[in-house]
């Protein structure tokens, strides 16, 4: 039976350390409940209730390894890996566990089921909208994951892209890491511990889970299992680059397809300086197409719910002072939405650059004759053909365009200006 760690792929060490967390976490509940047994059984002493935990504890170490007693229970975690490798699906996995009824992440049990599902009351998961989490909607998570955990097991908070977490924000998270309530585990996402994108003093409090970039036959392999045909699986693994999601959008959406041939037609339409212009219109405008359409649903229904929690009109006293704070709350959805916009325009920029820089690195290794396999199987002809024409200078030019365009944009760049140097230079070489 696939537990709920059946979905990390590739990460073997990883799920390693979690299973054996969840089982002393499971442990160290034991020993609590054992503890509040004995001291309702009749008069005990207290300390005789904190030895029975502090005996739990020590069992909880030694079921981890013995000789680490750091894989007893932490209240803090980061996940950190590239994109894709799987850090949120990681957190919600381990997060299934500690809430697991059987202390095991069983995949099966209640605990289990509502954890992935998003539905267990004591699992809050911090999905940041738009380019930062703000300090408000931190306080208020730290405020209520302080509260006792209604199933009688942990509070547990998930921060994907906690590297998306303004200074503000991170010190709120901070001062409840530094202290975190007996029953309260953090879970936190980050591409990496580097101080741009976690803070030092958090990164100290946390014990940090390192995920790899996985292969490409191990994220076939997933695709396979979930019913892709295995041809589709092995292309789309490929494809996306050990992105696990991606692979999945790509061998699952038709639409995700026809973008990624609209991308890696690009090469091929680079004849002139118009055309380079043109090509890079194309893609903004794509990448905005993209984006609209994932948030022109949620956008009209946030509107919609909040028009309705205010009322529509209303007369009377206090009725002026109302519409004057429903315009203020207006305002702030409007914002919440324009910088979530903004996000997922720079996101399906970025997808498409990655696929381009997959072209040009096929050609790279084509001119160098390296034993690889082609990231596009699809169009490894093309890119061997512009291998012949560039040589390896000219296609590793051409790959280095591609990255400085992603960390021009990552920088705050416009993205026209940066994606249309780029298509310059991969036209001129
Ligand atoms: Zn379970």
């Amino acid at each position: 039976m696939p537990d709920v760690f059946a979905d990390l792929v590739g990460q073997d060490d990883a799920v390693d350390t979690l299973r054996r967390a969840a089982a002393s976490a499971a442990a160290v509940l034991r020993g609590a409940a054992a503890a509040h047994a004995a001291a309702t059984a009749g008069p005990v002493d207290p300390d005789d209730a904190d030895a029975l935990a502090a005996e739990a504890e020590a069992e909880a170490a030694e079921g981890a390894g013995g000789a680490d007693p750091g894989a007893g229970m932490t209240h803090a975690w980061i996940f950190t890996g590239p994109p894709g490798s799987g850090r949120s699906v990681a957190a919600r996995a381990f997060a299934a566990a500690l809430q697991c009824l059987h202390g095991t992440g069983c995949g099966e049990c209640q605990g289990c089921h509502t954890t992935l599902a998003g539905t267990h009351a004591d699992v809050r998961l911090v999905v940041p909208e738009g380019l930062s989490i703000g300090v408000g909607e931190m306080r208020a998570l730290v405020l209520r994951a302080a509260s006792t955990p209604s199933g009688g097991r942990w509070q547990v908070v998930i921060v994907e892209d906690a590297d998306r977490l303004t200074e503000a924000a991170g010190n709120a998270l901070l001062k409840a890491v530094e202290e975190p309530p007996p029953r309260t585990v953090f879970l936190l996402c980050a591409p990496s511990t580097h101080p741009d994108d976690v803070s030092v003093t958090i990164r100290s409090r946390c014990r940090v889970v390192p995920l790899r970039q996985p292969a490409p036959e191990a994220v076939a392999e997933v695709l396979v299992r979930r019913g892709v045909a295995p041809e589709v699986a092995r292309w789309a693994a490929a494809a996306a680059q050990g992105h696990v999601g991606r692979a999945r959008r790509l061998a699952g959406d038709p639409e995700a397809r026809s973008r990624r041939d609209a991308v890696l037609a690009v090469p091929r339409r680079l004849t002139g300086v118009g055309a380079a212009f043109d090509a890079a219109s194309a893609l903004i405008e794509a990448a905005e197409a993209e984006a609209e359409a994932a948030v022109v649903e949620s956008d009209a229904a946030e509107r919609a719910a909040l028009q309705t929690a205010l009322g529509a009109g209303g007369t009377g006293r206090g009725a002026a002072g109302a519409m004057r704070g429903a315009a203020g709350q207006l305002k702030e959805l409007e914002r919440r939405q324009k910088s979530r916009a903004t996000r997922a325009q720079r996101d399906a920029l970025d997808r498409a650059l990655v696929d381009l820089a997959g072209f040009y690195r096929d050609a790279l290794t084509m001119a160098l004759r390296a034993p690889v396999a082609p990231v596009h199987t699809d169009t490894a002809a093309l890119a061997e053909a512009g291998a012949q024409r560039w040589a390896a200078e000219g296609a590793l030019r051409r790959l280095e365009a591609v990255l400085e365009c992603r960390a021009a944009i990552e920088a705050n760049v416009k993205p026209r200006i940066a994606v249309e140097a780029m298509m310059l230079t991969l036209w001129k070489g």
